[in-house]
């Protein structure tokens, strides 16, 4: 069987004798490789090299690291198909979707190719007599990144592409259950040109994230994960004096006003809450009709459309849902599910209990749809990470606006509607991060940055775009004046 091992220094680093753990493919429910787990001292090692290889790194020009990250992308373009199938066959998500998830991830490498702009300072001429002022950002040194399992290229990218960009050394703890396109992305990385040592994979779990959360020699720390995680992981980075920013889990709403036009909506709505099964930071678990007549027919389409989604393997053609990750994830969905039934919800649609011919042991459920969840429910305010789509029913604007306004993750809300007035007092006033109009999945594109509000995200900036170049740099503020004149002056 193969095993899954770290990259140190530009090479595979395998343990013998390591703890291991099974890496399954949810497609048919078997084990397909072994993940070598790491713990405190390969840390230490990997922190050790990068530390040693960062200076080199950093005293290349900005536009020499710039043709390295144009040649990384372009490799990255070369291997999308082998990565893609690499990441669906760990996931399980489908291909095309492991094929957007990689463009999502280069289009931020393709950002930081403008590194030479991006990191240049400003400069205040005359700024008292004789007086200069300027600034010049300056990479930490090593840093490192934690990742979810939902996205295990694209969420890599958004932290190694600018964190190297601007000459730091990365040390990247990948996800237990998705570990391989990680390793594959280091080897291109290597390929393109990063020296070794710039760009180290560890795996591990909570082991290994806590020795990254508070070593000295890691300056800053971006993680991506549940909120729990997030939320200790900065108490402990920050505590050592880490920079730490950390983005957790989501709940997002999608409201629908009465003008809205509801088969726009119903085919968004089915991307967004069943999409990669749901399992998305971005996806829409919540939609919020306004008025009964509205909550009736969009229930309607639904229970319409919902049961002609074709779910399959990742790589059936013709799928539109594949796999949950786990059989551990899919019973921990089904418990929602249970709860929901139990806190007195209306289940119309159970998408538990079936089994997919030809994969009768894959991780797979079919989409779920409750009706009358409420505020006051464990089901709704949880998150379930999963292919669960609950209707809270609101019956003004304001009910409706107040749902994710109160709702303890800001991560994405969208709106839905004809009416502009209604959309520009929905954005000016809900209290969450990131806002759809008529769009169900609002992630900002590269050159924007990427962060939720509340218990989404922990930390001052967000990920990508140039909140991720002040991340991963910091600010050195020079004031000089020169002596007037000189021998040939006057
Ligand atoms: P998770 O919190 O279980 O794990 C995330 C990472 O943290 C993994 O690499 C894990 O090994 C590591 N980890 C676990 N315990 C740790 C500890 N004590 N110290 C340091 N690291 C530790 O999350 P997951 O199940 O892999 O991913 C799904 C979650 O991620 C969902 O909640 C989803 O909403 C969230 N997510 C959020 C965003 C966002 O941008 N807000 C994006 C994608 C996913």
């Amino acid at each position: 069987m193969r095993t899954i091992s770290h990259f140190i220094n530009g090479q595979h680093s395998s343990r013998p004798g390591a703890v291991t753990s099974p890496v399954y493919d949810p497609n048919t429910g078997r084990v397909q490789a072994q993940l070598e787990l790491g713990d405190a001292a390969i840390i230490g090692e990997a922190v050790a090299i990068a530390k040693s290889a960062q200076p080199a790194w950093a005293a290349i020009t900005p536009q020499q690291r710039a043709r390295v990250m144009f040649k990384f992308k372009v490799l990255i373009e070369e291997h999308m198909q082998e990565l893609a199938r690499l990441m669906s066959s760990e996931h399980g998500k489908l291909l095309d979707d492991s094929l957007g998830e990689l463009q999502r991830g280069l289009d931020v490498v393709d950002f930081v190719c403008g590194v030479p702009h991006l990191q240049k300072g400003e400069f205040t001429r005359g700024a008292g007599p004789g007086t200069n002022v300027y600034s010049i950002h300056e990479p930490l040194g090593v840093v490192a990144g934690i990742t979810p399992y939902n996205f295990p290229a694209m969420i890599p990218l958004w932290m190694l592409a600018p964190a190297i960009a601007v000459g730091n050394a990365f040390i990247l703890k990948p996800p237990s259950r998705t570990p391989s396109v990680t390793v594959r992305l280091a080897e291109l990385a290597l390929e393109a040109g990063v020296p070794a040592g710039i760009l180290n994979v560890v795996h591990g779990g909570k082991e290994v994230g806590e020795a990254i959360t508070g070593h000295p020699d890691i300056k800053a720390v971006s993680f991506v994960g549940s909120t729990a995680v997030a939320k200790s992981v900065y108490a402990r980075g920050a505590a050592t004096g880490q920079r730490m920013q950390c983005m957790g889990g989501a709940k997002n709403h999608g409201v629908v006003l009465p003008d809205a036009d509801l088969d726009q909506v119903v085919a968004d709505v089915l991307a967004g809450a069943f999409g990669s099964a749901g399992q998305r930071c971005m996806a829409m678990p919540v939609i919020v009709p306004v008025g009964q007549k509205t909550a009736e027919a969009l229930r309607e389409r639904l229970l319409r459309e919902i049961p002609k989604l074709k779910i399959g393997g990742a790589s059936d053609p013709g799928a539109q849902m594949g796999p949950v990750v786990t059989a551990e994830h899919k019973s921990k969905i089904e418990s929602y599910i249970q709860m929901a039934v139990d806190e007195g919800a209306d289940v119309v649609i159970d998408g538990r209990g079936r089994s997919l011919p030809g994969h009768e042991e894959g991780f797979f459920l079919w989409p779920t749809l409750i009706d009358h969840a409420t505020s006051s429910m464990k089901s709704y305010q949880e998150e379930i990470f999963g292919p669960v789509l609950q209707i809270v029913r609101a019956e003004t604007f304001e009910e409706a606006l107040s749902y994710p306004s109160d709702h303890h993750q800001g991560n994405a809300v969208s709106i839905f509607t004809r009416n502009g007035d209604a959309a520009e007092r929905f954005v000016g006033k809900v209290a969450v991060g990131m806002v759809g109009v008529n769009v169900p999945m609002p992630v900002p594109v590269s050159y924007h940055s990427f962060g939720g509000w509340k218990d989404s995200a922990f930390g001052d900036l967000n990920q990508y775009g140039e909140d991720s170049i002040r991340f991963f740099t910091r600010t050195k503020l020079v004031t000089q004046r020169w002596p007037r004149g000189g021998p040939g002056v006057d």
